[in-house]
């Protein structure tokens, strides 16, 4: 067994694990378990400095979960762009390939929560019906290898399901969604990484949410899957309590460059049963997002986006930089409040049109 295998092994998951670790009431911790898969991974749970913080809010159950309140179970209506269970076809040229129903930690806040742990949603026996409607469509140039998290299956399997994804002709590039460098940095193998790296142009996106998942674990994986020449993107969920505050959103994005991953996106959190206590207003996003523009690299600004309720795809969401627009100018501020003028080009004014003088060659440039 891999060192990786083991430490996902000794995850805890159980009620009885959970209640005594973290103190909490053990029938509560049954009736969470009920509704949403716990598992937090023994590195992961290593990270928690005290109760309540970052880290352990994102992973340990808690009983606002519970309230039925407000929330949908599937708010992005995945289920309406399904064409088979492992497909969804929301855009017009790529596709998401659900290809794993298990994570190696279970986000509370999860937009998939009634999917991802239960193994009959997401079956492998599914993934066969994946691939033959990405043969059928020409139209799909981009696969994006999601789940559940794609890198918990073995080093078979995933070489298995990206091998027979780049023999489709039409596919032009290959991305994996992955939790695991965050929470399973082990994972990340020699083994794993030479057998990816036959598939390029392979892209990869990870998940982190906090500066403090930035480890030396978490770099050294980064860093060996950057080597192998996979462009590394990030995608941050907007979490109240946990990084909903410029310092730590301007933190997380420029420690995530100093290992070779581009911030990619900052979801909204979706509107999700059972994960009302994680949503911030869309004000608070577009605060994030003006205090990173200009006051940071430029590749430390991820787009700030909404996935729409009801379908319709990722939104991007930018505060308000242009103030007027009219046929002279255009009144601008800048990132620190100030305004500027940009004049606008002449445009014809459409009037009865005068015979034009013969023009020369050069001429404009004599004066
Ligand atoms: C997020 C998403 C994609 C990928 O979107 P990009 O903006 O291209 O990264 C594709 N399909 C679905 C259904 C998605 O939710
Ligand atoms: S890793 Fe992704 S799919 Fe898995 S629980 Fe977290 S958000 Fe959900």
């Amino acid at each position: 067994m891999d060192d990786w295998q083991r430490i996902l092994q000794e995850s805890l998951r159980t009620p009885e694990e959970i209640s005594e670790r973290f103190g909490l009431d053990l029938e509560e911790v049954r009736k969470i378990s009920r509704a949403f898969k716990i598992q937090i991974t023994p590195y992961y749970a290593s990270l928690i400095r005290k109760k309540g913080d970052p880290i352990y809010k994102q992973v340990v159950p808690d009983v606002a979960e519970l309230a039925e309140n407000s929330g949908e179970d599937d708010p992005l209506e995945e289920d309406l762009d399904s064409p088979v269970p492992s497909i969804v076809h929301r855009y017009p040229d790529r596709v998401l390939f659900l290809v794993s129903h298990s994570c190696a930690s279970y986000c509370r806040f999860c937009t998939r929560k009634r999917k991802v742990g239960d193994a009959n949603k997401i079956h492998p026996r599914y993934i066969e019906d994946g691939l033959d409607y990405i043969k059928d469509h020409p139209e799909v140039r981009d696969v994006i290898l999601s789940g559940g998290d794609p890198l918990i299956l073995s080093d078979e399997k995933i070489e298995s399901i990206v091998s027979q994804v780049r023999a489709i002709p039409h596919v032009e590039i290959i991305r994996i969604g992955t939790r695991v460098p965050c929470y399973l940095p082990q994972r990340i193998t020699e083994e794993l990484v030479n057998r990816l790296k036959k598939y390029h142009p392979l892209y990869i996106n990870v998940h982190f949410n906090h500066p403090d998942e930035i480890t030396p674990e978490a770099a050294r994986a980064l860093n060996m899957l950057a080597d192998a020449g996979i462009p590394l993107g990030n995608q941050t969920v907007l979490l109240k309590g946990i990084n909903d505050d410029v310092e730590t959103m301007r933190k997380l994005m420029q420690k995530l460059l100093t290992v070779r991953v581009r911030p990619y996106y900052i979801y909204q959190a979706d509107y999700v049963k059972g994960t009302e206590h994680f949503r911030t207003t869309v004000e608070k996003g577009l605060e994030i997002y003006q205090g990173l523009r200009g006051w940071t690299s430029g590749l430390a600004v991820p787009q700030y986006v909404i996935d729409a309720p009801g379908g319709g795809g990722k939104i991007p969401l930018i505060p308000e930089y242009v103030q007027s627009i009219t046929d002279e100018k255009v009144v601008m501020r800048n990132y620190a409040g100030e305004i500027f003028v940009y004049p606008q080009v002449k445009r014809a004014k459409r009037r009865k049109p005068r015979p034009q003088p013969p023009c020369y060659a050069g001429e404009s440039q004599r004066i």
